[in-house]
């Protein structure tokens, strides 16, 4: 989505986006283990550039963020993970949301 008004190049407003969902999630990254609700602002910002500028999060990023309360999860210590039936389920210990992914039979 272009913003309304902008007279800069779609492309270019895709790039910009992505360099700030990097730059934001880093610093997510820093601040999560001193300043929790910072690192959840930041990506909160980062979700929302994404979403507007039709940006997909980086592939790194996309398994390591609460969709619910956009914590940033570290196995050991902001999530805790677990292999079940074939899943690899991803328990968010800030807010106990469990993301389900795909594990073994042919999918990793
Ligand atoms: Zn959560």
């Amino acid at each position: 989505m272009t913003i309304p008004g902008s007279t800069i190049p779609k492309g270019l407003q895709r790039r910009i986006a992505r360099e700030r969902i990097a730059h934001l999630l880093h610093l997510a990254e820093r601040e999560l283990d001193d300043h929790r609700d910072r690192s959840r602002r930041y990506v909160s910002l980062a979700r929302r550039i994404s979403m507007r500028c039709k940006v997909r999060m980086p592939g790194e990023w996309r398994r390591r963020i609460c969709k619910r309360c956009n914590l940033l999860l570290v196995p050991g210590k902001t999530s805790t993970v677990r292999i079940r039936d074939s899943r690899l389920n991803v328990t968010c210990r800030g807010c106990g949301r469990v993301h389900r992914y795909p594990y073994g039979r042919d999918v990793t």
